[in-house]
This record gives C-alpha cells, structure tokens and sequence, in this order.
C-alpha cells in the first residue's frame, strides 16, 4: 500500500479523499505487500503450508456488491499470486433466507470479475459431517442439550463484566445429549425447543466462549437439501469446519469475526481436524452507498431502484449494467488494498479507475444532447462521409466515417448569442472547428416569436476538412456535431450518486431518508451518429465531450438507450448542506 493511502486509512471516522496527484501516485505505485501477503509468504517459507488454499464464502441470501468484490479479489488473488486455489462456497446454512436465484447470479459476478474457482461447495452438503462431529463433541463432554428458551440463555450469560452461570441442563450425561440430540434431528421437537451449545466457559471475557450455541431447531425448507433437516448449525459450528473439511489454509473474513477466533481454534483442537487459520481485514465501505443485503433488499423491495442491478446499485450486477469493467473494480480492489481499521473509501476513486481503464478501450462516438438545428448554406445538398478514428489513445482502434451534411445540430449550449470573452464555442461571427470534419463560421441566426433560437446558419470553408486543412486557419474550439438526415433518436441515462451524504447508514433515522432524488436524470432529446446503431452491451463508448456510455438491457432496435457509465472529469460535487449557506 502506498504511504499517501496507508496514511489516509488509518484512522477512522474518515473518507479517503484522494487528490488528482495522489491518484497519479496511486497509479504509478508499485503496491508493496499487504498483511496477508506478508503471512502467506512467512508461512510457505517455513514451510508451514506447501501450497496456499482460500475460498469464498458468500451467504446466498443477496446480490453481491463492491465489498464482496474486495473478498473476492483478495482470496482469489492471493492464490493466484501464491499458487494454490480457491473454492467457491456458498454458506447456506439459514434454510429462510436462501435462494437459488442468488446462488445463480453469484456465480455469474464471480465469473464476470474474471475468477475462475477450484470446487464449487455448498455448506449445507456438509450438514452429515457437521453432524457427526457435533456427536463428537457430545461424546467428549463438550456439548450439552439445553433446553432453555433463548431469553433465559441470553440472561445466565452474564455481561462483558460479570461472568455466567450454567443451568441444570448442562449436568445432562452423555448418554441422555446423544439421545436428545438424536431427537432433536429426528424432528421430534418443535423452533427453539431445545438448542445445542458447547461446554467451554460461562466465565471467559470472551462472551462467545460462555457455551455458544452450536445447533438449532428449524423446521423449514432448505433450498437444497429440501426437508431432510431440522436441525440446522450455527455459524461457528458450520464455518470453521467446513474449512476444515475443504482444507483451507487461510480462511480470510471481516473483522466483525476476531471475537469468533477462539471458538474457530476450540472447534478445530477438540475435533482435531486441519488446522484452517482465521485472518480478518476491515470491511469495505465506500462513501454515498449502502453495502449491507439487507439494506440494499430494502432499496430494491421498496422500489427505490428499479432492481438489484439498477445502474446506481453498488451491486456487481448494478455496476456492470452501468459499464464498470471488471479490470477497473480489480484494480480498484488491488490498489486500496485492504486494511485492519474500518475506513472508508471515497467512491471518486473507484470511478478513477473506471475512467483510467476506459480511456483506454471506450469507443468515440459523436452524440448531441440538447440539438440547436445548424444550416451550412454553402454546402451542396449531398453527404459525404468522413473518417474519424474510433480511439486516440489506441492505434489499432481504426477509423469509421461519419456522414456530413448541410443540416447538423450542435449542442444547444454550445451557442451564445452575445457571447463572453473567454467563450470559443460557436457565435455570431465566430469560427469553430467541427470534429472530424470543416471549420464553420456563423453567419446568421434565426428566432421564433418567443426569442428561443431555432436555427444557425452558418458557411463552411471548403480546405479546412481535418486531416487535409489547407485553410491556415487556427480556431479555438472543436465541437461535437451529428448529420440531422442520418442521425438516430437515443435515450439517455445520467446516473449520480444514491445518497446525499457520505455515510447513510451512520445518520440518524432511516439511511432511506437520505435518497437523492436527482440520482436518476433521463434525456429523452438526444441524436446519435449512425455508427451507434449498431451498438452491443459489450461495447464502450466515450460520447465526445460528454462522458463514458454503454448501451442498456432495456434497448430495443427501434429505440436505443444508453447509461452514462461516469463523466470524463471528476466533476461532482457534495450538495450543499442548508445550514451551511
Ligand atoms: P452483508 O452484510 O452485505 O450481508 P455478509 O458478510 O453477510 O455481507 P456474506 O455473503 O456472508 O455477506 O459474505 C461473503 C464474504 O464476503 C465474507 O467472507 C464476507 O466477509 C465478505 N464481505 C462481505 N461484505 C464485505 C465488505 N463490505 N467488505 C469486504 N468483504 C466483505
Ligand atoms: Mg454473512
């Protein structure tokens, strides 16, 4: 991590708001080893582990959003980096909340973020095995039946302060917890009846070592394994063990897990399987979002967005949607790195990633916005077809022609009338280059009754077509432009920020009270050159002077619609809080 981002992450509460400079660095950075780099590295040195194995353990209860790419990059990065692989498994668990739809589309982002994983796993094709070694700890004396409702649990476990008590259940002989437990799976009881716990410590300062609950009575239907269950395991009784069983060698999650360490080590040393490691690093919070399933479940059910991959969503699939290239969220995830302290990253620097990569491949493209209708009265009633490279910035991007016309229209604001000084955009009497294409001087403008300008006339200068100008005219201003006779009807999309503020989730009453009713601005007037008519999902378009674009699921062939994906400069700016002026 560069020491301008180390420096910026450290303390919290705090938005990393990096400048232009310190983006450049960024860039230019060789990225020195993270934390965990630094322990794998130990580790295959030592000899402690031969090859490096992780996995990803997502919940299939939601879509998955930037936080989870940051997992994602992190586990299949470093044994990409390392050697070794990576499983996929989904931790389904909780039978209420799981759902087929999202094991499907969770699949897809992985894939599309361009990971490829080892075995694909399900927590729940562990519940035999999770099973038995519940019947091991039992055995051991390690675990009991209780049979006390969850208010009385939470009372005898005492508070961070004073320690907890244990009840009569937990003098239950083995024999008895074999039978119950047996029971128990059997489906002789009913929701909360009765509970597994461990037998550890009802005095440990650490309050999840008081006789955690290790299995539970549900009886519910369970997306894979239907109604063969009942009983189902608790987190530290599935999470651990399943790593054990996949023989992960560094099982990586968020630090909301450091308390749950110790009971991941008791498990692993009373159960004497392999000997996973648990490494945690701060979750990824990102400004003007919300990151947690459940609150972006809430946005979608209360149709605050169109859906879960609605363009302003911090969702994979909302950001694909929207044009984000998977190589910009991997160097984003890459190049923040990841920390031991909460932070936040400021969402400015994703979208630099965003830019800098499309920069690169975007496709240029002439699309007017707000059309002023132009008449270039010398020019004959004919098109002629211009070439015009398709990408600066690549030498085999090639060219394509663009038609020329004696009607255009040129965006409405790049006209004035009475114009300022420092304006070099089209006025009376003024020079402007067209792009691509001739100079043109204004000659003439047209108004209707109520004064609104309707149409320019201007006159074109014959040898000043780009690439072969023999004019010896130097103008300051290049304008975009389309040939009205050829141009198509586009809608357009222009996406800001979800949120007024910085940190929705951390305001006070509901972070949907914090919406930003602008997020969505919807152009219906524009008119795009005809080379966009053959536009694809996959492609990537810079509209000259506007902004990245990418084409929408909603298209039609009689009806395109485009999503800004991000504007060429980072030009946003916090709306301006009342109080403050
Ligand atoms: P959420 O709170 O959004 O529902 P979760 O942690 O419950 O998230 P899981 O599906 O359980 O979601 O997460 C799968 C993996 O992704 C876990 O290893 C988890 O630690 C990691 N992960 C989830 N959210 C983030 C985040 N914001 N930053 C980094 N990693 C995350
Ligand atoms: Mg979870």
């Amino acid at each position: 991590m560069t020491n301008y981002l180390y420096a910026a992450l450290l303390f919290k509460p705090l938005v990393f708001l990096p400048s232009h400079s310190m983006k450049e660095e960024i860039k230019k950075e060789e990225r020195s080893l993270n934390f965990l780099e630094e322990i794998i590295e130990q580790d295959l040195k030592s000899g402690k582990n031969k090859q490096i194995v992780t996995r990803f353990p997502p919940e299939p209860n939601g879509y998955l959003h930037i936080g989870h790419a940051t997992s994602i990059c992190l586990n299949f990065g470093l044994t990409k980096k390392y050697g070794g692989y990576t499983n996929l498994r989904f931790d389904d668990t909780n039978p209420v909340t799981e759902e087929t739809e999202y094991v499907e589309s969770i699949k897809d982002d992985v894939r599309w973020l361009g990971f490829e994983w080892k075995h694909e796993l399900y927590a729940s094709d562990y519940f035999g095995k999770l099973y038995e070694m519940a019947v091991t700890l039992i055995q051991k004396g390690l675990a009991y039946v209780d049979d006390s409702s969850s208010e009385e649990i939470a009372a005898q476990k005492g508070t961070p302060t004073h320690p907890g008590h244990r009840n009569k259940y937990a003098e239950r002989s083995v024999e008895e917890n074999l039978r119950l437990f047996a029971e128990m799976k059997a489906g002789k009881y009913t929701d909360g009846e009765k509970v597994l716990r461990a037998k550890i410590d009802m005095a440990s300062p650490n309050m999840i070592m008081r006789d955690p609950l290790l299995y539970r009575i549900k009886h519910a239907h369970h997306h894979r394994t239907g109604s063969i269950w009942c009983i189902y395991p608790m987190y530290d009784m599935a999470h651990g063990q399943s790593d054990s069983i996949e023989n992960i060698t560094h099982s990586i999650c968020t630090l909301e897990f450091v308390p749950h360490r110790e009971l991941y080590d008791w498990c692993i040393e009373k159960l004497d399987i392999f000997p996973s490691r648990q490494y945690e690093f701060a979750r990824r919070n990102m400004t003007y979002t919300v990151m947690s399933k459940r609150k972006l479940l809430q946005l979608v059910g209360d149709r605050h967005v169109t859906g879960w991959d609605d363009p302003r969503m911090p969702t994979i699939t909302g950001m694909r949607r929207r044009g984000y290239t998977a190589a910009s969220i991997r160097e984003f995830c890459d190049r923040v790195g990841i920390a031991k302290r909460e932070n936040m990253v400021d969402v400015g620097l994703l979208e630099f990633f965003v830019r800098e990569d499309l920069n690169k491949l975007a496709l240029r493209r002439m699309v007017i916005f707000d059309p002023l209708k132009i008449i270039i009265t010398n020019f004959p009633d004919r098109t002629e077809w211009l070439p015009s490279e398709n990408n600066p910035e690549d030498p085999n991007g090639g060219t394509r022609e663009i038609p020329f016309s004696r009607e255009l229209y040129i965006e409405r604001d790049d006209f004035m009338e009475i114009p300022s000084k420092k304006y070099f955009r089209l006025a009376p009497g003024k020079m402007v280059r067209l792009k691509s294409a001739y100079i043109i001087t204004c000659d003439v403008v047209l108004k209707d009754n109520d004064g609104k300008i309707t149409e320019v006339h201007c006159s074109y200068i014959p040898e000043s077509r780009s690439g072969q100008d023999e004019s010896g005219i130097q103008v300051k201003g290049t304008l975009h432009w389309v040939s009205i006779p050829q141009a198509i009807p586009a809608e357009l999309r222009l996406y800001d920020r979800l949120f007024k503020v910085e940190d929705p989730g951390s305001e006070a009453g509901d972070f949907k009270d914090y919406i930003n009713p602008d997020s969505l601005q919807v152009i219906r007037t524009a008119w795009a050159e005809p080379a966009l008519q053959q536009a694809v999902f996959e492609d990537r378009f810079q509209f000259i002077r506007k902004g990245y674009f990418c084409l929408d699921r909603d298209s039609s062939e009689n009806r395109l619609i485009f999503n800004r994906t991000v504007g060429l400069k980072d030009s946003w700016k916090a709306p301006i809080n009342k109080e403050n002026g």
